[in-house]
């Protein structure tokens, strides 16, 4: 199934897809990182969780009519997906302070926001991926001024759906981020991974943190808490 491969990022690999030039072999790696890359640790099973968690999340939102790269699990670290160029814009959506925000602009964490945030960051790890508004986009991009808009709109669409489909298994999705890409006809699709490591989780009844900032914050075991998320995945759906 896997060919050449292409690329390797901080938590995955990306391998050409043998017998499809369009299609990609996207394999989960057990590395954690924060902060971009200045913390790391490696934790046995993490891939397989954030493959399974993000394959169940891309097919959710396909059903909600979201279109994306993703196209079908393989094994437990694996997924099929479409070829894409990244857009090099990180998209974060925010519901409610955390992270780098409360950092940022002194708002206190777990400030609600409405309407949410949608932010835009330049993903570049030279830089630490640096905040940039919609002109900094336009010049650092190949988006037009309607595409960036349309990237906008469908993260708050994007944000509806999630906020659904965690709500099912008692979490609150405080913020997440999303990247796009262009398919091969030039169309802007979802992208990457949609996971804990990628979302801040909160239960709903506890508030306990269910994502990587346990790992952020040294918070307690990691794969303990992805394995929960999997586990009321697996209940409810
Ligand atoms: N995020 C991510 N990759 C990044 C930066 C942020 O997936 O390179 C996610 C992060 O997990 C959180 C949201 O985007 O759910 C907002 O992150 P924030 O800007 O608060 O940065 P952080 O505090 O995580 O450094």
């Amino acid at each position: 199934m896997k060919g050449e491969l292409l690329y390797e990022g901080k938590a995955k690999q990306v391998f050409q897809a043998e017998n499809n030039e369009d299609l990609l072999v996207l394999s989960y790696k057990n590395d954690a990182t924060a902060f971009n890359g200045k913390k790391k640790a490696s934790f046995e099973g993490k891939g397989k969780y954030n493959n399974l968690i993000s394959g169940k999340v891309f097919e959710f939102l396909r059903d909600r009519g979201i279109r994306s790269h993703y196209e079908k699990g393989l094994n437990d670290t694996e997924q099929l997906v479409r070829k894409t160029s990244i857009i090099p814009a990180e998209v974060v959506v925010r519901n409610i302070a955390a992270g780098s925000i409360t950092r940022r602009l002194g708002i206190k964490e777990k400030t609600t926001f409405t309407p949410p945030l949608v932010e835009l960051f330049y993903k570049k790890d030279e830089l630490d991926d640096p905040l940039i508004n919609d002109e900094h986009a336009l010049l650092l991009t190949d988006l037009n001024p309607e595409e960036l808009q349309q990237i906008k709109s469908m993260a708050l669409q994007i944000n509806k759906e999630l906020q659904t489909f965690f709500e099912k298994i008692n979490l609150a999705i405080a913020d997440f981020k999303l990247e796009f890409g262009r398919d091969a006809n030039g169309d802007i699709i979802l992208s990457d991974e949609i996971s804990p490591d990628t979302c801040r989780l909160w239960d709903l009844k506890t508030g306990e943190k269910m994502d990587k900032d346990v790992f952020r914050e040294d918070l307690g075991d990691l794969i303990t808490v992805y394995d929960n998320i999997l586990q009321r995945l697996g209940a409810a759906i």
